[in-house]
């Protein structure tokens, strides 16, 4: 059954048009293969794909990339956005097109993103890691947040939702002590300003059904004078 499992999976993810195989080659690239897109956005841990697929039906001006680095949920997005591929509404298959899908780990973002290439990311409900010894795996931790001020172009942004308490402190101490600036946040993204356009995620919609708050941030890296906030 496993072997079956994993034997799909890597049908999939093989035979999928949204799936990129070598995406160092697109590394600076990514909207000159692309017509209609000007802006380029990307979800680091993406999952099964919903913010994605709803996303790039909202924002028909974006190309979107999801990271994510555990095959099989890599592959449970891949036919996500294959469905939505077969139509029959233009819209959905315009937003397939505008959709890619790249099976890799956070930390090497800079492998396939050029210096300044990203308008925006988006951390969608990352692991918390809540144990100290795990704090370097947390995806707004020291480790990371360089590696997305690199490929962030100078006005792009990183928007962070999350519902988990610990993990929404350590990342306001981590961005301002990274010299990142916080320009939007609450701990009730549905009750709060910010609301209006926001786009559920799985994981979201899970939440929200069992009446947790979300907790929400957008930051944007400082360049001119780094870890002085
Ligand atoms: N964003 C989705 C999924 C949240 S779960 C949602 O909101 O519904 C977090 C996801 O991030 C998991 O699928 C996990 O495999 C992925 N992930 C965690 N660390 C990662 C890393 N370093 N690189 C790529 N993906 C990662």
């Amino acid at each position: 059954m496993r072997i079956r499992y994993w034997k799909n999976t890597e049908e999939i993810l093989t035979s999928s048009q949204s799936v990129v195989h070598e995406p160092e080659q697109m590394k600076g690239r990514w909207l000159t293969q692309q017509e209609g897109a000007s802006l380029l956005a990307a979800e680091i841990g993406c999952g099964k794909g919903k913010f994605i697929c709803d996303m790039a039906k909202a924002h028909p001006d974006t190309l979107f990339v999801g990271v994510e680095y555990v095959p099989t949920v890599l592959a449970r997005a891949a036919r996500k956005v294959r469905l939505l591929s077969e139509g029959p509404e233009p819209e959905n298959i315009d937003a397939a097109s505008r959709i890619r899908l790249i099976r890799a780990d956070a930390i090497d973002l800079t492998k396939f993103f050029a210096e300044g290439e990203v308008d925006h990311l988006y951390l969608n409900f990352s692991d918390p890691w809540p144990k100290a010894k795990h704090a370097k795996r947390r995806l707004t931790c020291w480790n990371f947040l360089p590696v997305y001020a690199a490929v962030l172009k100078p006005d792009g942004d990183l928007s962070f939702k999350t519902d988990n308490d610990g993990l929404f402190a350590f990342s306001i101490e981590s961005f301002r002590a990274n010299g990142w600036k916080i320009l939007e946040m609450t701990e009730d993204l549905h009750h709060s300003e910010y609301k209006e356009g926001n786009i559920t995620t799985e994981y979201e919609e899970n939440f929200l059904m069992n009446q947790k708050p979300i907790h929400y941030l957008r930051a944007v890296p400082v360049r001119e004078s780094p870890a002085k906030a």
